[in-house]
């Protein structure tokens, strides 16, 4: 269902989607019995964005802010058992995902007259949580799409059957979708990209580490035991785990690494189908596309050359019961969690969420259900969640702090010693350039023609991915809808979109503890405006600085300014690297470059704006608020946004993976660099939160 093809994480975000990743590491279900019942609105904790009672004045801010500014939300917040962290962002979602299961479990319990909306949501919300359905069924629902993989007759035949898979939702072998063309951001065009492993990325298949080795035994293992589940011999299920590592192994090897996968250099190949179908000597593209209703003709991108070459000798010396073998493994691994019965997803959170990630325990079914409502249909709940949850004054707030913050960033720019004033004028017709979008779509996505069965789980995920898919490629040739959203309006996080050029700010995140209307501007600019700040400079960090101002991967630097922004750069990268987040592991200072870029412009363009707006409203600097100045606030609110419990095996994966440093380091190392944030603490060299040479790019 999430199909997201690698170009789409170009648009970058401010934090991991939880939402997201739930889904994708198919936690299993619980026990619970089923519930429609209509209960009454949940009772919510209130959450601040400044938080004095989180503070222990016992840690010196100069020698650890973020355990000065969390340390007591830390004590009160002890890991719950089914979360492999939990955070801020956690906090929120998790009262977000009450706010959905209200509504989930109202709509669906409503027998009079629904709309077409209410009724999907509804019904497939209730089919979600039917678990004995789904258990009685069997695995019977999917035997018609193994029946079509074990029919293969040979490899001719494979380009229409990997057409069939891939529209409804399997990620085998590659991905290809639709996205805005490189060249030309204006318009749709078909990409090609690598895709088709179990693993989370393609380094847990080249790792020779032992805890690497380690998982690799166990995710054979994990795949043997769903082959099982799905009626194979134990014999043969050993077997053909062992065929799929090799097959995966194979395609990864082929491609990009995460941190090359940063650089859209990398990923910008132009071609055609012709093309690639001529290198493509075991596949014919041509009858792929056109199997997949997708154009055989016009310009394609095929994102990692590499990998296609990868693919085509591994279609030329596997057999054709293997190819069908790591077919059906993919078949059945989209389908695991929620869809087929729960020993296919416990055993699916036993190794993604508890071996992988250190959850102890299955996340509540509900919140499982919840999420994929979100995942299918985000835009049809997410226009009642809007409806019942988010003022408009919170959009015109919010829209308010965005605008000061560009106006902040383009007196940043002018300000800058290092940049030549030809590329300045650039950098500010990109600024200029930039959309602002908050809350929710202005025209909401149309699902009119989606079909969803109450008491047909398997066969409404099987609909929605097909309609998703269909939707998707319907883009191709068509000029670039930049109202639509990449997240649904609860969504607890906000992106960039480099080709589109615009800031996205979900109504999920709009709230509190991030984003508060009771609260003052010192609170609200140092954690909403930090990430509204960190989003703006998305467009200016070492990928986004490479598209123009709209969206075009276009250099507009000269030569000498990204040679000097290069340098500063290197500072961030050099800083994190010496992090070491756990034993034996240190963070990727490259891979992470982007994110940490981000955290340090967006909170000095976020300071830049406050400070501004304190003067003109002649705000005394010297009155204290629940013991603080409003200098020390702001810093305050923004290190308690990263306030985070993570397990140990989490932070191993987030550390290989993931482009954002830890939270803890958001918060110390970009403070680090900050002297403004060392003035209001009266903190001084050595004191571990002033850096003796601190980094400084935007
Ligand atoms: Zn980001």
């Amino acid at each position: 269902m999430f199909r997201i093809l690698r170009l789409h994480s170009l648009a970058c975000c401010c934090a991991v989607g939880i939402f997201t990743l739930a889904v994708a590491m198919g936690r299993a279900q619980d026990s619970q019995t089923p519930s429609t019942a209509a209960s009454a609105a949940p009772k919510l904790p209130e959450l601040r964005v400044f938080d004095p009672s989180l503070v222990d004045a016992s840690v010196d801010p100069c020698d650890n802010f973020y355990q000065f500014s969390c340390k007591r939300w830390l004590q009160r917040n002890p890991l719950p058992a089914d979360q492999t962290s939990y955070s801020r962002f956690t906090e929120l979602e998790e009262l977000n995902r009450l706010h959905l299961k209200h509504i989930l479990e109202e709509i669906s319990a409503n027998s009079g007259t629904r709309t077409s909306n209410e009724q999907k949501i509804g019904d497939e919300y209730a089919s979600c949580m039917d678990v004995a359905a789904i258990n009685e069924k069997g695995i019977a629902p999917l035997q018609p799409e193994l029946d079509r993989i074990a029919s293969l007759k040979n490899k001719t035949e494979l380009p229409g059957l990997l057409a069939h898979l891939h529209s409804i939702g399997v990620n085998a072998f590659f991905e290809m979708g639709s996205s805005p063309d490189f060249a030309d951001a204006a318009s749709v065009i078909a990409s090609y990209g690598a895709g088709g492993l179990g693993l989370p990325e393609r380094d847990y298949y080249t790792r020779t580490d032992a805890k690497s080795v380690e998982q690799r035994h166990q995710y054979v293992a994990h795949v043997e035991k769903i082959f099982e589940l799905a009626g194979e011999p134990s014999a043969k299920a050993a077997k053909d785990a062992q065929t799929v590592l090799q097959i995966e192994t194979r395609l990864a090897n082929a491609s990009l690494t995460v941190t090359e996968q940063r650089d859209p250099q990398n990923l910008n190949h132009p071609s055609t189908v012709a093309a690639l179908d001529k290198d493509l000597t075991h596949f014919n593209l041509a009858a792929y596309a056109s199997a997949d209703h997708s154009p055989t003709s016009g310009k394609i991108n095929d994102l990692e050359p590499k990998f296609f070459t990868g693919f085509n000798d591994v279609i030329g010396d596997t057999s054709l019961n293997q190819v069908k073998t790591y077919l059906r493994w993919h078949l059945l691994h989209a389908f695991a969690s929620t869809s087929l019965p729960e020993a296919f997803d416990k055993e699916t959170w036993n190794f993604y969420a508890h071996i992988l990630n250190g959850a102890q325990e299955e996340q509540a079914r509900w919140k499982r259900c919840t999420d994929r409502v979100d995942g299918e249909l985000g835009e049809a709940l997410g226009q009642v969640y809007v409806a019942r949850y988010f003022l408009p004054a919170e959009k015109q707030r919010t829209l308010a702090m965005t605008l000061s913050i560009e106006q902040a960033m383009e007196k940043d720019i002018d300000s800058l010693d290092w940049m030549s004033p030809e590329t300045k004028l650039r950098a500010k017709e990109k600024l200029h350039g930039v959309m602002n979008k908050i809350g929710y779509p202005d025209k909401w996505r149309d699902y009119s023609t989606l079909v969803i069965v109450r008491g047909d789980a398997l066969g409404n995920r099987i609909r929605a991915d097909e309609f998703d898919r269909a939707r998707d490629l319907a883009k191709i040739g068509k000029p670039v809808d930049k109202g639509e959203w990449d997240m649904t309006p609860p969504t607890v996080n906000a992106y960039y979109d480099p080709q589109q050029n615009n800031v996205n700010f979900p109504a999920g995140i709009l709230q509190p503890p991030f984003f508060s209307g009771k609260e003052d501007d010192a609170a609200n600019y140092g954690d909403m405006g930090g990430t509204i700040g960190h989003e703006l400079t998305h467009g200016f960090d070492d990928e986004g600085r490479q598209f123009d101002a709209t969206g075009n991967l276009k250099d507009w630097w000269t030569k000498d300014d990204e040679m000097k922004f290069n340098d500063r750069a290197d500072c961030m990268v050099h800083q994190y690297d010496a992090i070491e987040s756990v034993p034996g592991v240190h963070l990727n200072g490259k891979l992470t470059l982007g994110e940490n870029l981000a955290d340090l412009g967006g909170l000095r363009l976020a300071w830049i704006a406050w400070q501004e707006k304190a003067q003109a409203a002649h705000l005394d600097m010297t009155a204290k608020t629940d013991g603080y100045t409003p200098e020390q606030r702001f810093w305050i609110a923004y290190a308690q946004q990263w306030c985070t419990q993570t397990r140990p095996e989490s932070l191993r994966a987030a550390a290989l993976t993931d482009p954002h440093a830890p939270d803890e380091y958001r918060a110390n190392a970009i403070l680090q660099d900050l002297p403004e944030f060392a003035k209001s603490f009266s903190c001084k060299q050595p004191q571990k939160m002033v850096s003796a040479k601190p980094c400084r790019i935007w």
